[in-house]
């Protein structure tokens, strides 16, 4: 090794502490061992350039954060990735392979699978026929098929059982016969999840997972995501809550107005002047050419600093997206 540390001798990622970046980290860094590589990836609607990523490497086998302002462009450079949207110009890999034009059946094939900010579970299907649906994307296997058990015999079977054991799993064995539409929109965010993980996936890219959660089930969804990284894959997701951002993410990427203006462990992210300028620069209403607006705001934010979820060592970027997310979900992120 290089870098004077040293590889777990088994596949334990969590105990995998190298550095992630190669040489010192920044937007467009090149990291030690990345599943994705995206090249100029642009995606215009209209004047706005949603997306314009220059450069960018997803890490394997860690959790990695897409944070950034509302309108940044996280949602449409996810739709880019995962085939669901074309762009107007780049490429990018998965795995090695190019996925550019690929549609986003087989880019789930390849096992690059995604959830949805909205989820996409379907209400009119029980919790175990929405399972089936997710195992229909291995490969040779027809999406018609998975509702059709006569059709399918020892596979049939075997699926079954692959969703009986994510159903416990994700504590939804009870709810296997129940139309997906009766579920809580916190179980439906754990079914689309354990849907997702019916095609055994190597990266698991997850839209605003906690967004709309009860906290009852915010710990349990924390902790799902955790074990995807133990179990050997590799997570991106776009989250807002810069609380469950610093607690699970090993790496952040931060958008503002389609770009990639910072990338690092979260701690130093979070303290970084160009996320700070990302954020405040959209929402709030402050010159940042003026220091003493800036000064008069970190102090304000300091001084709120008890009566708002965060602590000590946040910095003012967590302090600040603390509140504007109470603020502008009204309520719906409730934190425990
Ligand atoms: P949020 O955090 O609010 O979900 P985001 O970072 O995911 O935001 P996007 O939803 O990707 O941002 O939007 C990026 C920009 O592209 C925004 O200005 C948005 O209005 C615009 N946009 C996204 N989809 C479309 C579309 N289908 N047609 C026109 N403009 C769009």
């Amino acid at each position: 090794m290089t870098d004077g540390t040293r590889a777990p001798e088994t596949a334990d990622y969590m105990a995998d502490t190298r550095p992630i970046a190669v040489g010192e980290a920044g937007p467009g860094c090149k990291k030690r061992d990345p599943i994705v590589v995206a090249r100029h990836v642009t995606r215009r609607f209209g004047g706005i350039n949603a997306v314009d990523v220059d450069y960018l490497e997803i890490p394997r086998h860690k959790i990695t954060a897409l944070i950034g302002p509302n309108g940044a462009g996280k949602t449409t450079f996810f739709n880019l990735l995962t085939g669901f949207d074309q762009p107007n110009s780049g490429e990018w890999t998965f795995d090695g392979h190019s996925l550019a034009g690929v549609s986003a059946y087989k880019v789930a094939r390849m096992g690059m699978i995604r959830t949805f900010q909205l989820t996409k579970v379907m209400g009119k299907l029980t919790v175990m026929e929405n399972m089936r649906l997710g195992a229909a994307n291995q490969p040779g296997e027809r999406l018609s098929k998975a509702l059709f058990k006569n059709l399918w015999g020892g596979r049939e079977q075997e699926i079954t059982a692959q969703a009986e054991v994510l159903l416990q799993k994700f504590k939804l064995d009870a709810k296997r016969d129940d139309y997906a539409a009766s579920l809580s929109g916190g179980q439906r965010k754990l079914l689309e999840m354990a849907r997702s993980l019916m095609a055994q996936p190597k990266l698991v890219m997850l839209d605003e997972p906690m967004a709309g959660v009860n906290p009852a089930l915010t710990q349990s969804l924390l902790d799902h995501v955790k074990n995807l990284k133990a179990e050997g894959m590799t997570v991106l997701f776009v989250e807002h809550d810069m609380q469950v951002v610093r607690h699970i993410a090993d790496w952040v990427v931060v958008m503002a107005e389609g770009r990639i203006v910072a990338e690092g462990p979260p701690a130093v992210v979070m303290k970084d002047p160009a996320v700070i300028d990302a954020y405040l620069g959209a929402h709030h209403d402050v010159d940042l050419g003026d220091m003493q607006g800036l000064q008069a705001l970190e102090e304000e934010l300091a001084h709120d600093r008890k009566s708002v979820v965060g602590t000590e060592d946040e910095g003012i970027i967590g302090q600040h997206v603390a509140e504007y997310d109470g603020r502008e979900d009204g309520g719906r992120r409730e934190r425990g």
